[in-house]
């Protein structure tokens, strides 16, 4: 009878353990941003958020109807801003990596087409392109986390 129970509670022992050993990379996914993933994060977001500012340029340029220099502009100075967007979304916790990636992948299809407008001179088109990109931009900014 003793040995029966110390073979029981030796039973217990181990589904316990086993249960905290499958539970344990389930509980470790984390959900919140640490300050120092945050901090990390600032390297990403200082030329997205440069990128940002120039966009205030941009938006210059096409109610002047400066069109050679809207091409110039989307791909120079925001040249990078793809490839700087798309890295920052792999760097989000796996539950904003897809809406990121997603809004990172607007905002390009957008100026895209701002320069398919501008190649056009379609002052209406641009408008409306140039509106649509910063609407995404800002979706985009506002799912990184900022230190408080
Ligand atoms: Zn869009």
């Amino acid at each position: 009878m003793s040995i029966f129970r110390s073979l029981f509670s030796l039973l217990l022992v181990i589904v316990a353990t086993v249960l905290v050993a499958c539970s344990g990379p389930q509980v470790q996914i984390p959900t919140t941003y640490s300050p120092e993933k945050i901090a990390q994060l600032e390297v990403y977001v200082t030329p997205i958020e440069s990128a940002r500012e120039k966009m205030e340029t941009l938006k210059t340029l096409i109610s002047d109807q400066n069109w050679v220099n809207i091409r110039t502009y989307i791909h120079g100075p925001l040249g990078q801003l793809r490839q700087d967007m798309l890295n920052l979304s792999r760097s989000l916790l796996p539950k904003d990596q897809d809406q990121a990636t997603a809004l990172a992948r607007e905002v390009f299809g957008h100026l895209e087409r701002l320069d398919v407008a501008a190649k056009d001179r379609s002052l209406t088109q641009a408008g409306v392109q140039y509106r649509e990109a910063l609407e995404d931009f800002d979706a985009f900014l506002n799912l990184i986390p900022k230190a408080s």
